[in-house]
């Protein structure tokens, strides 16, 4: 099981997928501009070039081959701004603890900046 599947888990998870075609509708019809939704902050650019896993599909704004996604945890001993995980057995370290932390995958273009929330779930408890 890959790392994004393991935050996907099989249950109390939530899909964004819904959110991000409405972002994307958004922008293809001109609501958004193209740096309204190619805003990724500079933290989280940096995390995508060091923690970022190949999302296996082109980024929808650029089109390029340079969208990954970034897993990122936040929860008790763990930094306040959340800790990026990048390998599947530090995620399964932070699902077998008793105290719940929350998993979010967020997918990142390191060429444009187009970011958006994919999926979250608890880990442990
Ligand atoms: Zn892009």
């Amino acid at each position: 099981m890959g790392l994004t599947e393991a935050v996907a888990g099989n249950s109390a998870g939530v899909d964004y997928r819904l959110a991000r075609e409405a972002t994307l509708q958004a922008w293809r019809g001109g609501e958004l501009a193209t740096e309204q939704v190619c805003d990724a902050q500079r933290e989280l650019r940096r995390n995508a070039e060091f923690c970022g896993i190949d999302a296996g599909a082109p980024c929808p704004v650029c089109e390029r081959d340079r969208l990954v996604e970034v897993t990122y945890v936040f929860g008790p001993r763990l930094p306040r701004h959340g800790r990026c995980v990048t390998s599947d057995k530090e995620m399964a370290r932070i699902d077998a603890r008793k105290s719940v932390s929350q998993g979010y995958v967020v997918e990142v273009c390191t060429e444009c900046g187009w970011n958006h929330l994919t999926r979250s779930r608890s880990l442990g408890g």
